[in-house]
């Protein structure tokens, strides 16, 4: 080989070596989103730019308002609450941002997730407010699961976690609440409701947010942001976060629904993006008819229905029939159960992967 030839191949595999991005450093990382190598310092931009992006381009905010951050403790939360906080500092985006944790009363999993989002609080200077199924409902989830055993359990969590939310954020007095639903799970949810025929909650289960006809609207500024580099951005950052599974976490429906999606990430890393946008792209026939938003006559909650979801399944709880109020069970207070599959998929639609809180 010619010297200068040689040089010159040098030189490539020397520069293919370099990252894409910045063409300065080492990379350390394959971009799980679009496969390129690139370094931790092009990484940390390219990963807080896109969320960036995704909050000015959606109009997530504006300035003055008070944002409540659904905190768990787990990975997707933690990034959240540290991305938002120094985007909000970084491009004075003017929000007083608050951590929202709900203890759902889980010996063994809740409570040391809590400790967690405790250290959170100091760590990113966050103020937080933790509420209690025990305070709100008068039942743990552990007195729950000893009654109703471990098969509809998620069903009564996600319910109550649902409206725990919104209740600590009218204390708070916030404006929105985020949460940290990343894009993995909203394309496994797509595909969910098509599996279930869902179309209530198909046509808004991509929505960047939701409940703006309801007391607090949430926003998902992760929509398009991969679980993967959510766990890359964890762990380069070092941040402090619990990443043990709820102990009464079942479901296997969603779970196949996960590993597909795995799967098809496997072969096109697009496959995430591309099934949100077709999400995006369904339109209801107008024939459809879609449940109309009320109040619960009992605790004032939005509901389609006299009872809101959480009071008729803790009227269920505090009579000792634990089973009313899910699935298809007839002759609720509701009493309307003419159309089944309305209460029966709301119920199933919250339902876990690792956690049941997948609710949008
Ligand atoms: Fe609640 Fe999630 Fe545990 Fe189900 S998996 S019981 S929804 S915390």
């Amino acid at each position: 080989m010619e010297a200068s030839e040689e040089g010159k191949s040098k030189k490539k595999a020397g520069a293919s070596r370099l990252c894409c991005l910045c063409n300065q450093r080492r990379p350390v990382l394959k971009r799980p989103k679009t496969l390129q190598q690139i370094c931790k310092e092009c990484f940390y931009e390219v990963f807080e730019e896109e969320i960036h992006q995704v909050i000015v381009k959606n109009h997530l905010f504006k300035s003055g308002e008070r944002v409540a951050i659904g905190a768990s403790g787990g990975k997707d939360s933690t990034v959240l609450a540290y991305v938002l906080s120094e985007l909000n500092r970084r491009h004075s985006y003017g929000l007083d941002l608050f951590l929202l944790s709900i203890d759902e009363g889980i010996t063994g999993y809740r409570d040391d997730s809590l400790e967690t989002v405790k250290r959170n609080e100091l760590q990113y200077g966050l103020p937080l407010k933790i509420l209690s199924y025990e305070d709100l409902y008068g039942w743990t989830m552990d007195d729950i699961v000893k009654m109703i055993g471990l098969k509809n359990n998620c069903t009564f969590c996600g319910v109550f976690r649902r409206q725990a939310l919104d209740r600590g954020g009218a204390l708070l007095k916030v404006d929105k609440l985020v949460t940290g639903h990343n894009a993995d799970d909203i394309a496994e949810t797509v595909l969910l409701n098509i599996l279930r025929g869902d179309i209530a909650r198909l046509s808004r289960c991509t929505s960047i947010t939701t409940g703006e006809d309801g007391p607090i609207p949430r926003c998902k500024p992760f929509k398009y942001t991969y679980e993967k580099e959510i766990v890359m951005y964890a762990y380069f950052k070092k941040l402090d976060y619990f990443s043990t599974e709820c102990i009464y976490s079942p479901n296997a429906y969603r779970g196949f629904a996960r590993e597909f999606i795995k799967d098809l990430e496997r072969l096109r890393p697009r496959a995430i993006l591309d099934i949100i946008e077709s999400g995006e792209d369904f339109r209801i026939a107008t024939s459809t008819k879609m449940p109309e938003q009320g109040t619960c006559e009992r605790c004032g909650y939005i509901s389609s229905q006299k009872w809101c979801k959480a009071c008729v399944l803790l009227d269920g709880l505090n009579r000792g029939l634990p089973k009313m109020g899910i699935g298809r069970a007839r002759g609720g207070v509701n009493g309307d159960n003419k159309d089944t599959r309305k209460p029966a998929s709301a119920a199933k639609s919250i339902e876990s992967k690792k956690c049941g809180s997948l609710d949008f």
